[in-house]
C-alpha cells in the first residue's frame, strides 16, 4: 500500500500459478483463508487509542482460567495498554467436560480456548513449555519435574519479547508456599525471571539470538483471600479500581471479563456470569519485587510516547488524529494516518515501535477497509507440486487512491510483481 496516485475501484483479483518449492513452512505462509470483514469503527477507534500507550502490563500465572480477565479487559480495553498472559501451562492435564479428549489433545484445545479469551479482553497470549502434569503438592515438586531453569529461560524469553512495564502474578509465594504446586512455581518463577531479564549476562544464548536485555519496573501479586481467609502475603500494596466501561463500545468491564471467561468451555465456563457488570471493582497488589508503588500499579512510569527518542511528536499526531476521528467516516483519518506513517518511519528500529508500525499498518488498512484474500484450489499438496494461488483485493473506501504493487512470499523468499491500481 502507498499514498501514491490510484484510483479507487472495485475489487481486482489476481490469478498466479505458483510452483511450491519448499515444504509446509512455505505452504504454511500463502494458505491463508477466508479473509473477515473490516473491523467495525470502534473498534479501529479502541485500536487508535492502544497505539497512542507505550504502557505494557504482563500477567503471569499457570494455567488457562488462571488469569484475571477483568483486570486484563481494563487495562487492554479501559487503559490500552499492551496487556498480555503468559500461562506456563496449556491446561492438559485438566477434565474434560465437553468430549473424550485429555492430554496432549485437551492442552491444543485449551491453547485455543485461551487464544479465543484474549480476542474478547484485547490480551495477547503467550505458553511456555512446562507440562500440566496433574496436581502437585509443592512448587520444588512441580518445578524439579518441568526442568526449572528451562521454564525460567522461557519466562525471560517473554519478557524481553513483549517487554512489560509490571508483571503482575496470581499467586503468592507464601512462606513453606501453599496450594497447587504450579500456582506457587508461576510466582517464583516470575520473581526470578524479573530478576534475571535485565541481566545481559543472563541467558546469553537469548542475546546472541538478538533480544535485548529488558527490565521491568515492578512484581506485584494480584491479591485476593483464599477461601475467605486473611490474605497470605503481606507487604507494600497499591489499590486500583477495575471496575467501569469500555469508553469506546461502553461494554462494562464485567462484562467483557465473563465473555472472555466463557471461552474456557472444556473446563464449565461456557456461559459464565460470575463477575458483576457495572460498579467499582477494587483489586489489591502487593509488591513481589522491584520498586513499590503507592497510587497505581504504573507508579513512576511513563506510558507515552515521550519515553521513546523523537517520540513525542508521534504522540501529539497520534491525540490529533483521534480527536478528529469521525465513527460514520474512518476513511477520513488515512491522510493524517499516512502522516503519521511517515513520522514513524523516522524512528529507530526497536521491537516496540516496531509491533507500533504493525499496528498503525492495520489501522490504516481498517479505515480503507482494504481486505485482501488468498484462496488455494487444492487443500493438500506435496512439494513439487504446482500449487494455485488466486489474490484478491478489495477496498472500500475510495478517500485516497490505493496501488497492489506485489506479492511476497515469505516462505520462499519469492517476489511476483506488477503494480495495479485499486
Ligand atoms: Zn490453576
Amino acid at each position: 500500500m502507498n499514498s501514491g496516485r490510484l484510483l479507487p475501484g472495485p475489487a481486482q483479483s489476481l490469478c498466479r500459478r505458483f510452483p511450491l518449492v519448499v515444504g509446509f513452512a512455505g505452504l504454511a505462509a500463502v494458505q491463508a483463508i477466508a479473509a473477515p470483514e473490516p473491523p467495525a469503527a470502534a473498534a479501529i477507534l479502541q485500536d487508535l487509542r492502544s497505539f497512542r500507550e507505550l504502557g505494557s502490563v504482563l500477567y503471569i500465572a499457570a494455567h488457562p482460567d488462571d488469569e484475571n480477565t477483568q483486570l486484563i479487559a481494563y487495562l487492554s480495553r479501559g487503559r490500552h495498554y499492551r496487556t498480555a498472559y503468559l500461562s506456563l501451562t496449556r491446561g492438559d492435564g485438566g477434565q474434560n467436560v465437553l468430549g473424550p479428549e485429555l492430554g496432549e489433545e485437551l492442552g491444543v484445545i485449551r491453547t485455543q480456548e485461551l487464544l479465543a479469551a484474549r480476542r474478547v479482553d484485547g490480551g495477547r497470549q503467550f505458553f511456555s513449555r512446562a507440562i500440566d502434569f496433574g496436581y502437585s503438592k509443592s512448587p520444588e515438586e512441580t518445578l524439579a519435574i518441568w526442568d526449572r531453569e528451562q521454564v525460567l529461560a522461557d519466562v525471560v524469553r517473554v519478557i524481553r519479547t513483549f517487554r512489560p512495564d509490571v508483571i503482575v502474578t496470581r499467586f503468592p509465594i507464601p512462606p513453606g508456599s501453599g496450594g497447587h504446586g504450579h500456582h506457587t512455581a508461576s510466582a517464583i518463577l516470575a520473581v526470578e525471571a524479573f530478576k534475571r531479564s535485565g541481566d545481559p549476562g543472563g541467558f546469553p544464548d537469548q542475546i546472541r539470538e538478538g533480544l535485548a536485555p529488558w527490565q521491568p519496573k515492578r512484581v506485584l501479586w494480584n491479591s485476593f483471600n483464599f477461601g475467605g481467609g486473611p490474605p497470605a502475603l503481606t507487604g507494600p500494596m497499591v489499590k486500583i479500581d477495575i471496575g467501569g466501561n469500555d469508553p469506546v463500545t461502553g461494554e462494562p468491564f464485567g462484562t467483557i471479563a465473563n465473555r472472555s471467561r466463557g471461552m474456557h468451555k472444556t473446563q464449565g465456563l461456557g456461559g459464565f456470569s460470575g463477575r458483576t457488570g457495572e460498579g467499582p471493582r477494587p483489586e489489591s497488589f502487593v509488591l513481589l519485587a522491584g520498586d513499590p508503588a503507592t497510587t497505581d500499579i504504573m507508579d513512576g512510569i511513563d506510558a507515552s510516547w515521550a519515553r521513546v527518542p523523537d517520540g513525542v511528536e508521534i504522540g501529539r499526531l497520534a491525540d490529533e488524529v483521534i480527536a478528529q476521528f469521525n465513527l460514520e467516516t474512518p476513511a477520513a483519518s488515512v491522510p493524517a494516518l499516512l502522516a503519521l506513517r511517515r513520522h514513524l518511519a523516522a524512528l529507530s528500529a526497536d521491537p516496540v515501535v516496531d509491533g507500533k508500525r504493525r499496528q498503525l499498518d492495520h489501522i490504516v488498512q481498517a479505515c480503507l477497509g482494504l481486505v485482501v484474500r488468498t484462496l488455494v484450489s487444492d487443500a493438500e499438496v506435496v512439494p513439487g507440486e504446482t500449487l494455485h494461488l488466486r489474490h484478491t483485493a478489495l477496498v472500500r473506501a475510495d478517500v485516497v487512491p490505493v496501488r497492489w504493487l506485489g506479492l511476497r512470499y515469505p516462505g520462499t523468499a519469492r517476489e511476483v510483481g506488477g503494480a495495479l491500481d485499486l
